[in-house]
């Protein structure tokens, strides 16, 4: 076999990170460990039932059995469109504002390519989601980093950047509820976004992916709500989260044209749409009665509140995330991300993702998924206590 080597682009990308703790956490199962699982980011409820159904009545249908319109269904933008109407009161053109994905990461990873050239510059959240950098990397650009730390409520401070780093910027990532540390924006901070944005020419891109999950009541800010936003910008959204459909790759981009022109451009040298009755489906989960949103919202809610005052109540000095389903809980004393996530692995059996994994500004951290039931949950922090680590 010849063995073909791999493009510098490719071989340029950054390591996929987390597939390390995959094979730990893989490691200590196999050894016939219970592992409690808290390191990943994959939703565990089923898709609701009526979205199911209408995939399968779509399935049927042989209309859905052929290539579909290049550009998506008309149908789902339109979707798109009255969602972010009646949710956040944006008002979208179905046809030229909004563009339809193959789930969120699609969208984030194909946007550098459609903007950037080799060698420019980007603005990227640390800690942040890490494909990102992977976007960047194919498009050949530069990253430089918006640190988020606690003091600012883990929103970047444009103050500390030069001007020219800012006039050097062409785009800038963002993500609110923000994974990994659970914070939400403000509208104070997505308007001074846009006025930073429109004096430096910077396309923001506002990764939404978390958009349905807000706690106490508090619905999260799209960024398209703030004046001068689709100037400047778009959303990336997904019904991974709000609708438990991750494995079904369906998201959209909503916002600035020039920029939905570009990414289905990029799009119809890349792919035909996705499959039709997926989009159908779609329709259905943004269309029907979202009261299967507000359960899940309630349920990772009470989630929160099980384990974070858990945590506290065992003495680890750890607050609530305002939105997301993560909790980004600082490790004590003496220890770095990457030791203290081995010792609960090693000791406890509980997986959490060492925050350095995100980022340099994630070192210190660990980042805890919401993804178990409550019952697990109060088990991680049983089993926790247990180390005596913390003065109660
Ligand atoms: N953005 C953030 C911040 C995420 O955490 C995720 C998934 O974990 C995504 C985007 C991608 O979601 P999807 O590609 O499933 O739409």
């Amino acid at each position: 076999m010849v063995e073909f080597k791999q493009s510098e682009i490719l071989k340029s990308l950054p390591k996929q990170f987390f597939a390390s703790l995959v094979a730990k956490v893989a490691r200590i199962s196999e050894e016939g460990n219970d592992v409690i699982n808290l390191g990943q980011g994959n939703p565990d409820q089923p898709t609701p039932s009526h979205i199911v159904k209408s995939l399968q009545a779509a399935a049927e249908e042989p209309r859905n059995h052929k290539y579909s319109p290049f550009k998506g269904l008309p149908e789902l933008k339109e979707a798109a469109a009255s969602y972010y109407k009646r949710e956040y009161g944006v008002e979208l053109d179905p046809k030229t504002e909004v563009a339809i994905l193959f789930g969120g990461k699609a969208g984030l990873v194909e946007l550098p390519q459609c903007l950037l050239n080799p060698g420019d510059t980007v603005l990227v959240p640390d800690p942040g989601y890490p494909d990102y950098w992977s976007g960047v990397g194919l498009a050949q650009a530069n990253m430089e980093m918006l640190p988020l730390t606690e003091e600012n409520n883990y929103l970047p401070d444009y103050s500390k950047l030069s001007q020219q780093t800012l006039d050097m910027s062409k785009m800038m990532f963002l993500n609110y509820p923000n994974n990994p540390t659970g914070a939400v924006a403000t509208q104070e901070f997505f308007t001074k976004t846009v006025e930073i944005a429109t004096e430096h020419n910077i396309c923001v891109v506002h990764d939404f992916a978390y958009g349905a999950i807000g706690f106490e009541g508090e619905k999260p800010i799209s960024f398209l709500s703030a004046k001068g936003s689709k100037e400047v910008g778009i959303e990336i959204y997904t019904l991974s989260k709000t609708y438990n459909m991750a494995g079904w790759r369906i998201g959209f981009a909503v916002g600035n044209r020039s920029v939905i022109e570009a990414i289905e451009l990029l799009q119809d040298h890349l792919y035909v749409s996705l499959f039709p009755a997926v989009q159908e489906a779609a329709v259905t989960a943004l269309m029907d009665s979202q009261s299967c949103v507000e359960e899940l919202v309630d349920m990772y809610e009470s989630r929160r509140n099980v384990f974070i005052h858990g945590l506290q109540s065992i003495g680890w000095d750890v607050t609530s995330p305002a939105g997301s389903f993560f909790a980004w809980l600082k490790v004590p004393k003496g220890y770095t991300s990457a030791e203290f996530s081995d010792l609960l692995l090693e000791k406890a059996h509980v997986a959490v993702a060492p925050g350095h994994g995100f980022g340099q500004y994630g070192e210190g951290y660990v980042r805890a998924g919401l993804l178990s039931s409550e019952e697990r949950l109060r088990e991680a922090v049983n089993r926790i206590s247990k180390l005596e680590l913390f003065k109660s």
